[in-house]
């Protein structure tokens, strides 16, 4: 099955992010648990928990087809140590929300050097961060995302996330996801059908699919390798038309949630029965 949607408010509660994927005719979504500009997160309340559930079996969403982001603050790879420690409780508590609303990923940026640091010390903190907190957490699978780079950015890179993952404990507790908008930005290419197969080919010898957990499909507002993170409608953007249809017709991509975070939310419904038609 292929299952698209796109990255919805859960404004007014997380239940409310279910009927809103449903209402732009999404069979995937992505939401945050909680306002993602703030550090300190009221408990999800039994009955939002419980609203959330009953929308899901309502608007038919199983736990794999929905890819929660977690909050832009967090910084695994934090280089101050009590910074570091409130990221890691703070993602934490994250997985924690995924968990008791029955949900199987969170989807979060590795984190950020901040010149203070190695690339590589920062990766590795970014590892013994989600060890730590895989430790004491059940279930949830950590969904790492590749970064398009910007600023002091880690994870552009398919060796970033293999360094990641080569450290983590329980593989079966870690996932990767792409979004495209990232990848070209970075450098990796998607332009023509060529380099979309030459793109995921890399990242299949470097990490493999089998790490594959959710895709975001976003066109790129920045020139190829700019390493500038602003994301575009489909096809209007740098990356143009034939990525996604490419992506759409390929089997390796179904069974996972497939996300726009597009910039004009009102055409997402478009965006989806376009995504759809592509045959
Ligand atoms: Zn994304
Ligand atoms: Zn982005």
């Amino acid at each position: 099955m292929k299952y698209i949607g796109a990255h919805v408010s859960s404004s007014g509660g997380v239940d409310k992010a279910v009927s809103r994927a449903f209402q732009i005719t999404g069979t995937a979504f992505s939401f945050f648990t909680h306002n993602q500009r703030t550090w300190h997160a009221a408990a999800l309340h039994p009955q939002s928990i419980e609203n959330f559930k009953k929308n899901c079996i309502k608007y038919n969403f199983q736990p794999h087809q929905i890819l929660p982001h977690g909050s832009y603050l967090i910084n695994l790879g934090h280089p101050v140590d009590h910074l570091l420690t409130k990221s890691r409780m703070s993602f934490r508590d994250e997985i924690n929300r995924c968990s008791q609303l029955g949900l199987m990923f969170l989807n979060f940026h590795p984190g950020s050097h901040l010149h203070m640091i190695s690339e590589k010390t920062c990766l590795n903190r970014i590892s013994d961060s989600i060890n730590l907190v895989l430790k004491n957490t059940d279930n949830v699978i950590a969904v790492i995302e590749n970064t398009a780079g910007q600023g002091t950015n880690v994870g552009y890179c398919f060796e970033h996330l293999s360094h990641i993952i080569n450290k983590i404990n329980d593989h079966s507790r870690i996932g990767i996801c792409l979004d495209t908008c990232h990848l070209f930005a970075a450098g990796y290419d998607l332009r023509t059908e060529e380099d979309c197969e030459n793109t995921f080919k890399k990242f299949d010898n470097i990490i493999g699919f089998k790490y594959l957990k959710g895709l975001h499909l976003n066109d790129s507002k920045k020139e190829f390798k700019s390493r500038v993170d602003r994301h575009e409608n489909l096809g209007i953007g740098k990356i143009g038309t034939s990525a996604f249809k490419w992506i759409i017709q390929n089997k390796i991509f179904y069974d996972i949630p497939m996300i726009l975070e597009t910039k004009n939310s009102k055409i997402w419904e478009d965006e989806i029965f376009w995504l759809r038609s592509q045959k």
